[in-house]
């Protein structure tokens, strides 16, 4: 029930009519007893200060950042978490104390999917496909968890390089293009983070994995819809383990959630979650 002790929640983004979030959030209150609820509100860049400023104004009790907002917004945040600041972008704020602080649960919610299969990264050479935001938070994730060497795949050697620039004082990551990627390449992961594969590229791949890696190498796609990309086909096609986004996606929400509320992680689960985006069509 909404009353005087209800606290507000929201999703700040353009367009916003396509998240998952007020679904799986305003579930979780209720699951969990919160009383809270979570609205999108599509906002223009240039209205974002303002709209952070009634965060504050409203006792909002936090929010999630998305596209176009991601980095903009680490401007008008108070506190910056480290990691965000890493990678340059945030997509949680938490309200407390009068104060905004900005956190990046991407990274968060990619690493704990492979701490869900029990991923030991020490010593492990990634392979990391494409260079966009994506790619930046997967970057930074495993620069944090001390895996050995990361190489970075991109069309052209000059963007592969900017990211590899992009991140200091470590001397592990190296730029390549395409054409470096081939059987000899023994990775223990390789992850795509190229939207090839995802509407309106379903079917497509930027590289086999066919021939890259050995048997225990896991191929991990950041993409969730469609469950299976041709990128992962293939690689299941020849006996390696795979692991698609849905995870990180879920995680991320509940890295979220845990930030805000401090939560039971027993009451509220990546399986609650699951079900919820199932029955909603979601996925
Ligand atoms: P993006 O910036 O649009 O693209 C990422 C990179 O992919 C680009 O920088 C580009 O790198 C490469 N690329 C783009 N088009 C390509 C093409 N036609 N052929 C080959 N390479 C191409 O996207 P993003 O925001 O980083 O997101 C990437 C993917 O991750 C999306 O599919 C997104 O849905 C997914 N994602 C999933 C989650 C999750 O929770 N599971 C979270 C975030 C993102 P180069 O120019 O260097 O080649």
């Amino acid at each position: 029930m909404i009353n005087g002790k209800t606290r507000l929640l929201c999703l700040l983004g353009s367009p916003v009519e396509h998240s998952f979030s007020p679904t799986m959030h305003n579930a979780s209150f209720q699951k969990l007893d919160i009383n809270a609820r979570y609205l999108a509100f599509d906002v223009h860049p240039n209205t974002l200060k303002q709209a952070v400023e009634g965060l504050r104004a409203l006792q909002f009790i936090g929010a999630n950042v998305t596209i176009p907002h991601k980095v903009n917004v680490m401007q008008y945040v108070d506190v910056l978490d480290p990691k965000a600041a890493m990678i340059g972008a945030c997509n949680t704020l938490v309200h407390k104390n009068d104060k905004i602080y900005g956190y990046n649960t991407d990274v968060s919610g990619f690493i704990e999917s492979f701490k869900q299969i029990n991923f030991e990264f020490k010593n492990k050479k990634i392979a990391i496909l494409g260079t966009g935001g994506a790619a930046k938070a997967v970057l930074v994730g495993f620069l944090c968890e001390g895996v050995e060497t990361i190489h970075l795949f991109s069309r052209t050697l000059e963007k592969s390089q900017e990211l590899a620039d992009s991140i200091e004082d470590y001397d592990n990551i190296y730029p390549m293009t395409y054409d470096a990627l081939n059987t000899a390449c023994n990775y223990d992961v390789v992850v795509n983070t190229t939207p090839l594969g995802m509407h309106p590229n379903e079917g497509k791949t930027v590289v086999n994995p066919t021939n890259i890696g050995y048997k225990d190498t896991v191929f991990y796609d950041l993409i969730y819809n469609p469950e299976e990309t041709e990128f992962l086909r293939l690689a299941r096609l020849s006996n390696r383990r795979t692991m698609n986004g849905l995870d990180m996606l879920i995680y991320q929400g509940l890295d979220a959630l845990q930030l805000w509320f401090d939560f039971d992680k027993e009451k509220w689960t990546r399986e609650d979650v699951l079900k919820v985006l199932k029955d909603s069509n979601i996925i």
